[in-house]
């Protein structure tokens, strides 16, 4: 049975009335990378999540060491992993990327992330805006959160609360969405390599992984037509690993960029639709989209900014990035699309170690590590130039000199 730490019942009094500077829903990737970037700017900061800091996992908890690195997360990695293998029925191509892979320790990693920032964490459940019927119009306005403690206010709110986009205008349900769903086991093993299957007959529109995390094994199966369940591919896949199906944990993520602000509220993270389509990659994407709103926020509270300004600045940032996002959503298409053998050859081609250095450059760039700007103090972060077309002005740029 799972044992859960966070408080219940009595144990939780009344938050309502609460005020900060900036209030940040949901204390994942997303949430925690804003955090840590406000760090140092004087604002009260005030975190909220459902549960405590890093006690729910929904992830394979692997990212690109660089971006750890860069963070100041390298005490959280577990298994450093160079190499990934990509297996069809008609065989297996193993590619050394120009960069590795980490799988980490997700609570671990929450802790060093929110030991980086100065926030104030709370655990309360965000039900949705106050007053949605009545728009934000002043600058210093305060927006209200409801959460099953009461209504928190501040000028500044961020929704980092995933796919649910709680705080959005409008719902967003499965299966008509844009999700892909996902779903893996956490049986003991050993292995080396990032492993990842394409077999229609595993997952008609999908791909299965092993995740090797120094004696764990991340196993799983992820569907992009979010109408196909995925536990007994999950099941299959361990089985055919012959590993044991124990420790489940899934959820759904999106394939689909949405509007990165919208009524005054910054969107981030699988909230805006920043994970990658394709790879479902959306760890390294929470982080830098996390950091780019941070930096709009810092402006905003250092009164270099409006509100309004920065709200537009980052909708812009994160629409800038649209044509990565629209290609990595059309080789979702494809690639299940392709008949196995042609697949398979074009994995064998792709396996040239300068194609592999190019593409995986490419996607690496997609969200550089340079961006987060790592051991420098909030005001004298550089911006990553390769990100300055990327699209709208990019924050760091806007912020400099802070
Ligand atoms: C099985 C699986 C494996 C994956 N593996 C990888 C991987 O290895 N690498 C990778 O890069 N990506 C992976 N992904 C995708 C990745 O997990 C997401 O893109 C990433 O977690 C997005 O981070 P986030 O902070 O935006 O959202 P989340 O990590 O979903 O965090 C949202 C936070 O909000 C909180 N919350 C939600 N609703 C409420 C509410 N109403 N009130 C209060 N709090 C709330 C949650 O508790 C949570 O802490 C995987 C996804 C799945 C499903």
């Amino acid at each position: 049975m799972t044992v859960r730490a966070t408080a219940r019942g009595a144990e939780r009094g009344s938050l309502d009335g609460t005020t900060a500077d900036v209030i940040i829903c949901g204390a994942s990737f997303a949430g925690l990378a804003v955090a840590r970037e406000l760090a140092g700017c004087g604002a009260s900061v005030l975190l909220v999540d459902r549960y405590e800091l890093g006690e729910r996992a929904t992830s394979a908890c692997a990212a690109p060491t660089p971006w750890l690195h860069a963070l100041g997360l390298g005490e959280a990695i577990r298994q450093e992993i160079p190499h990934m293998r990509f297996i069809t029925p008609h065989g297996s191509v193993r590619y050394r990327l120009p960069w590795s892979w980490s799988a980490f320790d997700y609570r671990h990693l929450c802790q060093l992330l929110y030991a980086q920032s100065d926030a104030r964490f709370h655990t309360a459940k965000v039900q949705g805006r106050a007053n949605l019927d009545q728009p934000v119009e002043g600058e210093g306005e305060g927006i209200g959160v409801v959460t099953d403690r009461g209504v928190l206010r501040a000028p500044l709110v961020v929704d980092a609360l995933g796919w649910r986009r709680v705080l959005g205008e409008s719902g967003y349900q499965p299966p008509n969405a844009p999700l892909s769903r996902g779903l893996e086991v956490h049986p003991g093993a050993h292995s080396g390599d990032l492993d990842v299957w394409i077999e229609r007959s595993l997952v008609r529109r999908g791909y299965g992984w092993r995740v090797p995390a120094a004696g764990e094994a991340r196993v799983g199966v992820a569907s992009y037509a979010p109408a196909d369940h995925v536990r007994r591919p999950t099941v299959e896949l361990a089985e055919r690993l012959d590993l044991e199906a124990v420790g489940y944990q899934g959820n759904w993520f999106p394939h689909r960029l949405r509007p990165a602000a919208e009524s005054s509220i910054f969107f981030v993270g699988d909230s805006a639709g920043h994970c990658f389509p394709l790879s479902g990659e959306g760890i390294r994407t929470a982080f830098y989209f996390g950091i780019a709103c941070g930096r709009e926020l810092t402006a905003v509270l250092g009164q270099r900014s409006s509100r309004t300004e920065a709200l537009a600045r980052y909708a812009a940032f994160s629409a800038g990035h649209a044509r990565a996002f629209a290609i990595a959503g059309r080789l979702q298409r494809l690639v299940p699309a392709l008949p196995p053998r042609m697949l398979t050859a074009g994995l064998r081609l792709l396996g040239r170690q300068p194609l592999i250095d190019r593409s995986f450059g490419w996607y690496l760039d997609q969200a550089h590590p340079s961006f987060a700007g790592a051991g420098q103090s909030v005001g004298r972060k550089q911006s990553d130039p390769r990100r300055s077309s990327a699209g709208g002005q990019p924050p760091v740029q806007a912020n400099q000199g802070a």
